[in-house]
Formats: structure tokens, sequence, C-alpha cells
């Protein structure tokens, strides 16, 4: 006889992982427990030596499961004679905070259920059981238990009791169990909210979708707006109404390769239980209407991830638009009745239900690039599962992050939990939400962190908020953190990295040390601190913060500082404004110098004639990579590194800008001058980073900052460092843009708490 004591660590908690260890062992006849401890596992067993050995390996074999475990320890300890295994009641940790649980899309063996006539959940649009189903949305406190969720005003049923409380039972503690006699109802709603009366709202609903209406559905993070994918009209009309010009869309389908060509590797993202939007190159032929992504070659598109998109898209028989339920700018609606309220006039209809939801939390956005998951936007289904760290906080950690595409990032022990997206935060309502939020999630995991890191940027809504956190609390330390320096410490962090590395990153803009705009740094650098090596050769912007909408602008400033003139531009730009635009740079008049590299991509996109005006944040720069993607590799455009005595080096953008002028006078195709564009900048990223290397000795570089969300760009950088002995290293966890930049600055500011222990690397 022998009891061994197994701690089991990783995204195990709210997944069925207790009911399956407690099956497992029962199945060999094993005594013991199995419990949620602090963010971790705790399983004992006891009995003859070879049943726990059996056990252990089957434990470890189930695929299900394998993936969320990211530690695993065991310990040999005397028997105690048990021969009964029982799932027993959460234990705190002192010191490390509860695990909270992201939601898991339906599983497969749910879905099967749903659409059995012979099941007694057919048709039951919140079929749900132990693996599967809401949980951070529907979350009150912790530890995840039914009477802590917005499923604790249903009583259980009589029949969902007895496999509630069957350990062969897949639902044997599935905490969103629930059925047509004791769970959450459909109601269909018109568009001021009253009932309409329909035996079956639910094709009431599709019968809508099928003739070009606008569905707000009630989702799990929020309200989707939702229309038929292939229909011009109603996508055209959804956009007007949404207020949304030109952002892509994204479509829900059933079978994805009706409306794009995945390969296995997006396959397998589209598939995963987080069920994000996968960026995938789109297909050609009528499945989709044009307008629902204009202007690229990709869609984002994702596969039905609660019962009720499942049995949506079988009662329509095509894929649905399914893009958030709000206004531009504002945060996506939850709440029914704010859902009619903020959402008249833009829903025809309401696919509602009675089950609340707690949070609300958009859905996630990924790419793959090089076979793995490049995050875009990282929320429902991933967050707020926790991002192990390679060091130890020495106390709890608050990173307020960034002002767009906002996240924060909670601390504790070697594990950083990352907020939902919370969007940008320009808004009133937006920025009220983003406090709202932090509040919560230290309310859930118990913390109440007196180190806050925040940007560089005193205008950031995130640095404001830190500093009305340590005005309102003199025991709160805060740690400014410059805004490249987080996105490298990012890209380390979630990498697994400590000590010194070169970090290229490149993103829009963010506030530098010297009070000008970086962009396009290449800075040496740990977690305590960085110097800044080199970066782009610096640019006038004229206009400011308008130069990021108006493309043109940067085109001319570059045009101008590579002794070229402006007559690329000519003809889509009404003359006098560009002479306007010319003399301001002359007298160098509201011109603050950028070194950003997302203003070169805007700068080449417009001078390759492609867009002169962003309708988005970033559009320029993704149609020019779209064109890139269409073509061969072609060779480069000079792009040479220059090496001032006593200053940072600096890849000079004036050769390239000229030749692409050249070749765009010669009116080579815009596709090849873009993949020739994206191919220098990857030769000067290998280049520079040579030049670091022998200056400092250091070989590993991280890749970061939001112009690395570029698939062609980022392969062709990762291509030349490993093929030049880097070893390099890109995001996979957290987005590289500025979504990502609270773990970086959660990071700096541990390492910043710990300047007396510096952090350990934990084994
Ligand atoms: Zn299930
Ligand atoms: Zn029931
Ligand atoms: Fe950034």
């Amino acid at each position: 006889m022998t009891r061994w004591v197994l701690w089991v660590g990783g995204a195990v908690q709210g997944c069925g992982f207790r009911p399956h260890v407690c099956g497992l062992a029962r199945r060999f006849g094993l005594g013991g427990f199995v419990r949620n401890e602090g963010d971790a596992v705790r399983i004992e067993v006891e009995g003859p030596v070879g049943e726990v050995r059996a056990f252990h390996a089957a434990l470890m074999a189930a695929a299900a499961f394998a993936s969320r475990i990211t530690s695993l320890r065991r310990e040999e300890v005397d028997p105690r004679g048990e021969s009964r295994f029982v799932i027993t009641p959460s234990a705190e940790v002192p010191g490390v905070a509860a695990f909270l649980p992201a939601d898991i899309a339906t599983c497969p063996a749910c879905v099967a259920e749903l659409t059995d006539p012979k099941d007694r959940r057919h048709r039951y649009p919140f079929v749900s059981c132990a693996r599967c189903g809401p949980r951070y949305t529907v979350v009150t406190s912790l530890p995840y238990d039914r009477e802590r969720t917005t499923m604790a005003g249903f009583a259980l049923c009589p029949d969902c009791r007895r496999e509630y409380d069957d350990p062969a039972d897949r639902r044997f503690h599935a905490q969103t169990i629930a059925c047509p006699a004791c769970g959450p109802r459909l109601t269909l709603l018109d568009a001021r909210g009253e009932v309409v009366p329909a035996a079956d709202p639910l094709a009431a609903a599709a019968a809508a979708l099928r003739g070009g209406r606008i569905v707000a559905v009630k989702g799990l993070g929020g309200f989707h707006l939702a229309c038929a994918a292939a229909g011009p009209a109603g996508v055209a009309e959804l956009r007007r109404r949404k207020g949304r010009e030109a952002k892509p869309l994204a479509v829900m389908a059933a079978d994805p390769a009706s409306v794009c060509d995945p390969t296995p590797d997006e396959l397998d993202a589209l598939a995963s239980p987080e069920r994000p939007i996968v960026l995938v190159r789109r297909r050609g032929g009528g499945a989709i209407a044009d307008g629902v992504a204009p202007g690229t070659p990709y869609l984002g598109v994702m596969l039905p991830y609660t019962p009720l998109h499942h049995l949506l898209l079988r009662e329509v028989g095509g894929p649905l638009v399914m893009t958030s339920g709000n206004r531009s700018d504002e945060p996506i609606a939850f709440e029914d009745a704010d859902a009619v309220r903020r959402l008249a006039g833009l829903a025809d209809l309401f696919l509602t239900h009675d089950r609340p939801i707690r949070t609300r939390c958009d859905d996630s956005v990924v790419r793959v690039v090089a076979g793995r998951l490049l995050p875009v936007r990282r929320s429902r289904g991933f967050s707020p599962s926790p991002v192990p760290l390679p060091f130890r906080c020495p106390s709890p950690v608050l990173a307020t992050g960034g002002h767009l595409k906002a996240a924060f990032a909670l601390g504790h022990g070697d594990r950083a939990v990352l907020s939902h997206h919370l969007g940008d935060l320009d808004g009133y309502e937006a920025v009220r939400e983003f406090a709202a939020a932090v509040a919560d999630y230290e309310r859930l995991l118990g913390t109440r962190p007196a180190v806050i890191a925040h940007d560089l940027h005193p205008d950031y809504a995130t640095t404001r908020y830190a500093l009305d956190r340590a005005a309102a609390d003199p025991a709160v330390k805060l740690v400014p953190v410059q805004h490249h320096h987080a996105h490298l410490a990012a890209c380390m962090a979630e990498n697994g990295l400590t000590g010194s590395v070169i970090g290229v990153v490149f993103d829009g803009s963010g506030y530098g040390d010297d009070g000008t705009v970086w962009g396009g740094e290449f800075l040496v650098g740990g977690y305590s601190g960085f110097r800044r090596a080199g970066h782009l050769r610096r640019v006038a912007l004229p206009g400011g913060d308008a130069a990021a909408r108006e493309p043109w602008r940067v085109a001319a400033s570059h045009l101008l500082d590579a002794g070229q003139g402006t007559d690329v531009l000519a003809g889509r730009i009404d003359t006098g404004t560009l002479r306007r635009v010319e003399s301001l740079i002359a007298r160098g008049v509201n011109v603050p110098l950028t070194s950003s590299a997302g203003r070169l991509f805007d700068a080449v996109a417009a001078v390759v004639g492609l867009r002169t005006h962003a309708g988005y944040e970033g559009q320029a720069a993704l149609e020019l990579e779209g064109l890139a993607a269409g073509a061969e590799p072609d060779g480069c455009y000079p792009f040479p590194v220059a090496t001032p005595a006593d200053a940072p080096l600096e890849p000079d953008t004036r050769p390239l800008i000229a030749a692409v002028a050249a070749d765009v006078r010669a009116g080579v195709p815009p596709a090849r001058i873009a993949r020739r564009f994206h191919s220098a900048l990857a030769a000067a990223v290998a280049t520079a980073c040579g030049m670091i290397r022998d200056r400092t000795g250091l070989s590993a570089v991280v890749l970061t900052g939001g112009v690395f969300l570029n698939a062609v760009l980022l392969a062709e950088c990762l291509d030349r460092l490993g093929r030049s002995g880097f070893r390099a290293y890109r995001h996979t966890l957290v987005p590289p843009g500025d979504g990502g930049l609270c773990l970086g600055q959660l990071a700096v500011a541990a390492a910043w708490a710990a300047r007396d222990n510096p952090p350990v690397p934990t084994p």
C-alpha cells in the first residue's frame, strides 16, 4: 500500500478536472481526495502501488487535460487507511490568489446531445457539462461553485441533481448544469424591448436573420449584433447603423472551409476550447458579402462556442456576421435592459435569456504565424487563465497597462492574471469600466496590491488611475515603466526569459523617456533596466496625432526627408493641403519627431497608392501586409544601418523611401513593392541586431510591439535572425501590442520590488 500526494498546476480548475480525477480514482478502487488549493489542484490517492501507478499514468494520458497542466509535483507519504475517494471543499493558500476559470466552448459530447432528438436536452440552448460552459462570465465570487455563479437562482430538478451527484456521469459536479425543466430560457424581444410572443424564439430569430434582419444575440460575455453574412444589403445596413465604415467584421461559421482557406494549424486554433476569432485567408465566391472585410485578404472567423450559437447557425443554414453589440468605441452591452437601451436603432430583435452575464467579455482574436498562436486580443476563453512567470512577485503587483486595447495584470507569486480586453479608454464609460474591472478582479482574487506599475505617458487613463490610487493610499508604491521597455519585458516574461536580451520593439507610438515619440526601437536590457541601443531614423510627424489617421502626412514627411518630391501623392491629396503640410514640415511647426515603425508602414502604404486616410488604427499597415502576403519574396530595398559615434545606431529610412518612390514612378506592381519593403525591414532588423550582438555579446532577441502583429514581417524576422544564429522570441500568450503591455510593466515592477533580492527564476 502507498499514498501519493500530487500537486497539479495550470488551467486545471473549473474544467472538470476534479470530477475526472475522482472518477478515475474510483475506477482504480483507490481512496483519498482531490481539492482545489489556491490556484492549483491537490490530489491524495492511496491503495496498492500498482493501482496508484496506473492511476497516475491514466491521469497523464487524458489528452483533454494534459495540455492544461503546466506543472506536476509528486510526493510519497504514509498511507492513512482510506478506501473511499471524495472531492473535498477548496482550500485557500496564504499568499496565493484563488484560480479564476475562463469560459470554455461547448464540448463535442454536449453538441451531440443538442442535436439528438432522443436526448432530454435536444435543442436546449444552455447545455453544458463539467468540462464546458460559461465560467468567468457567470462567476460572482470564488471558489467556483454553483451558488457563487449567476446560475444560483436555478434550482436543480431531480434529474439534474442525480447527474450532478453521480461520479460516473459527465455532469458530476458540473456547476452550470441545467435542462429544459429547470434551467434558463430564451426570450425574443422586439426593437423596443417588448416580448415577442413566439412558441420558439430561436426559430423566429433564425427566420428574421434569413430575412436579412439584424438580431442582437446574447452570448457568453455580451450581446453580438448578428446578420446573415452572405447578404450585402444586411451587412451594409449593419455597418451604417453601427457607424463602422471599414473595420472588418467577424464571421461565425459552422464550417470554416465554406468561408475561408484555413491551414491545419488555423483549424486547430478555430476548434480549440477557447474558440477565438482567427484571422484566416478568405475564400472567393459568394459565401461572404464583400462588405464584411473590405480591402483585406483576411477574414476573422470563429466557430460557434455556445449551444445557442450551434442551434442558430443550424437553423439559419449559413454563416453569420457576429460583431460586438455596441456603438463604436463603447463597451459591449451585456445586460438586457442596458442592451435594449444602448442598441436601440441597431437591432431589429433581441434574442436573449434569463441567465445573467456577470461580467462582459469580448471575443478573443488570434492569428497563426509560424505554426503558433499570435494573440491579437486576449479575452474570452483565455482570460483570466493565469500566465506563468519566470520569477516570483515579492508582493502582489497591479500593472495598469496602456491606453488603447487596454488590459491590466495582477501579479501574485509566480502567476499573472491578465484581465479581459477593456478596449480603448477614450470615453468616460470605458474609463469607468476599467476602474470597475480592476476592483472586481481584486475582490475575486482577494488581493489589493500596494505596488502599482503604469506607463510614462501622463495622459493615459491608466496612468491617471495609478496616480489616483497612490494619492488615495500613501502605502501605494508607483513604478513608472517606459512603454517600449514594458513591451520588451512582456515578451521576455511570457517566454520564461530572465537576464538581458536585445529587444526589437516596433509599434505606432509610445512615450519615450526623453519626452519624444518612440516606436521603432532597438533596446538592450531586462526587467530591471534598459538602454536605447538604436532606433529608426526620426522624421517629422506633421499634425501630431492626426498623422496616425492620415498616412499621407507621414508619407510626405518621409518623402521630403529622403530628398524626394511628393509627386507620388499628387492627384490623391488636394494640392493646397499638401503644400500646407510641406511648409509645416519645412518650418518645423507642430511637428514632433518620431522613430515610429507603425508610421513608416503608413508612409509606404500611402506612397504605393494603397491608402491616404485610415478608417481605423493600423488599417494601412494591415493592407500593406495583405499585399505583401500575396507576392513572392523578391529581393529587398536598401535599408542601411548608420552607426553614429556616441549615439544609438540608426536604420536609415532615406534610401528605402527613395527606392520605394522610384519603383512607384516606374510602375512596379504595389504587391511587389510591399513585399520588398517587408524584406528590407526584416533585413535591417537582422543587421542592427548583429551590430548590437557584436557590442554586447547578447544573442537572444525578442520581437514585440504592435507592428509584430504583421505575420509577413514576423515570419521573415524570425527566419533571418534564426539563420544569423540568434535565438529569436515572439509572442504566443499575450498580444505583442498594447494589450500585452501590462505583463511587461508587471515584470519590471516585480523586479523593482525585489531590488534587494533579485527575481529568482523558478525551476
Ligand atoms: Zn460539455
Ligand atoms: Zn434539470
Ligand atoms: Fe505600444
